[in-house]
């Protein structure tokens, strides 16, 4: 169940797009990004999303936008 039904689409990590989940997992989710095609996982150990994981408001993708340009530069 990992992330559960709210968490069908999660942000992005490169670009902030919508990344939906290819496979779920008993702990952790697998996304895939609709925009870029990037894929990364998702722990949900901590429990299930309790509300809507997507849409994000724009300050929240602006920042993760930044955070990705920053692990870019730092290499
Ligand atoms: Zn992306």
């Amino acid at each position: 169940m990992a992330g559960g039904p709210h968490a069908r689409i999660v942000p992005c990590m490169e670009c902030a797009g919508p990344a939906e989940r290819t496979h779920e997992g008993v702990e952790s989710d697998r996304y895939r990004c609709r925009a870029c095609g990037e894929e990364h996982g998702v722990d949900w150990r901590r429990g299930p999303a309790v509300a809507p994981t997507w849409p994000i408001p724009p300050d929240e993708a602006e920042a993760i936008r930044r955070w990705a340009a920053e692990r870019r530069a730092q290499g």
